[in-house]
């Protein structure tokens, strides 16, 4: 049976990442009451008493997520742990603990796992997060790092992808777009380099969107400040994949359409000076770029005056009626349809997840 199966070989990026989890996890059923929320957010929900257990786990790869040519391992170490704890916190949760799984060739020396764990030492420290345990392995290419992080929060402290309501104002903390052009700052680099290894880069003029790809932070900040203000958002999602793919999970899990306009996109001048100069659309990059880990929520209009002026957050669009679709409406006053482009760890030109 097996091996009837095996000659039917569908490629991966037939798929992409979205589908191909559908696909593998389509049959598996919730039969646990502490169960509360499976596959399909930011993080599960487990709930065991009074307090909800938000659970999720990411896969960094060598080769594929990180390339170590121009990512130190202490960097590497640090964001591992950040893309996890950015899932815990869209669930409006806090985060508590992480495991950590590494499988490594045999071309990586102790000192060379001892600068992951300071990296990964130093976010847990900073963001206040227990290590409790993990499994260590080899692997015959590279290096691999598999994190979970758990998170607790009330019960109704909660927030899902679905839950965002038409006339919901869409809102987006800091600013976008910057991890990916930081990315093609650190690629350029490695090619003028691969030709003459004397050339020093000179990243000075790059230092924000460089940070922003090799030492990106999870906005925990952003949780607390919500609190602090007495909003719950109504959805939200972390931005990992890019904008637009974002806005679509929210709308297609809260059954809602979206007005997004172009002109109220937050970007950081380094990001537009860095789009004029490598000559792509910066909305193209801020839609699609992905790895930005700015956290994307929707809130009730009553809610607005709570975070109005509030320089780390910026109103981006509203939800409107599914019926009515999901739009980009462009600083010449178009209105174009949302399509995701973000990141796809399966697709055969990108190898990005
Ligand atoms: P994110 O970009 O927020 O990390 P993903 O797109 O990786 O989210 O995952 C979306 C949902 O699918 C999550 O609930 C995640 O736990 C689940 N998921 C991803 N990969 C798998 C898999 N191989 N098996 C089961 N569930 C998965
Ligand atoms: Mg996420």
């Amino acid at each position: 049976m097996l091996e009837d199966k095996n000659q039917l070989r569908t490629p991966l990026s037939k798929l992409g990442e979205f589908n191909l989890i559908d696909h593998l996890t389509q049959h598996f059923k919730i039969t646990h009451e502490s169960t509360i929320k499976g596959i399909g957010d930011d993080a599960a929900v487990l709930n065991f008493g009074n307090k909800e257990v938000v659970v999720t786990t990411d896969f960094l790869v060598e080769g594929v997520h990180f390339d170590l040519s121009y990512m130190p391992l202490k960097h590497l170490g640090y964001k591992s742990v950040i893309v996890n704890l950015s899932d815990v916190y869209a669930m409006n949760a806090e985060a508590r603990q992480i495991t950590v799984s590494i499988a490594a060739s045999n071309r990586f020396p102790l000192e060379a796992l001892e600068e992951v764990y300071e990296g990964i030492a130093l976010a847990c420290k900073i963001y206040n997060i227990d290590l409790i345990g993990g499994d260590t392995t080899s692997s015959t290419s590279g290096l691999i790092i598999s994190i979970t992080a758990l998170g607790e929060a009330n019960k109704e402290d909660i927030v899902y992808r679905k839950g965002a309501k038409p006339n919901d104002l869409l809102v987006v903390s800091g600013d976008l777009g910057a991890a990916y052009m930081g990315l093609q700052i650190l690629e350029r680099e490695k090619e003028v380099f691969k030709v003459n290894p004397n050339n020093q880069p000179d990243l000075e003029p790059y230092t924000y969107i460089v940070e922003r790809q090799l030492k990106p932070e999870a906005r925990k900040d952003i949780v607390k400040l919500l609190k602090d203000l007495e909003v719950k958002p109504t959805s939200m999602i972390d931005i990992s994949d890019g904008l637009s793919s974002e806005v679509i999970h929210l709308c297609k899990q809260s059954k809602v359409g979206c007005d997004l306009y172009e002109n109220k996109i937050p970007l950081d001048p380094q990001v537009i000076s860095t789009c004029e100069e490598f000559n792509i659309d910066s909305t193209t990059i801020a839609l699609s770029g992905g790895e930005d880990y700015e956290l994307l929520f929707t809130i009730s209009q009553e809610d607005y005056p709570k975070i109005k002026g509030n320089p780390n957050l910026t109103v981006i669009g509203f939800m409107t009626d599914e019926s009515t679709g999901m739009h980009l409406v462009t600083r010449a006053e178009e209105k174009i349809s949302l399509i995701a482009r973000g990141w796809n760890s399966f697709d055969d030109n990108e190898s990005n997840a």
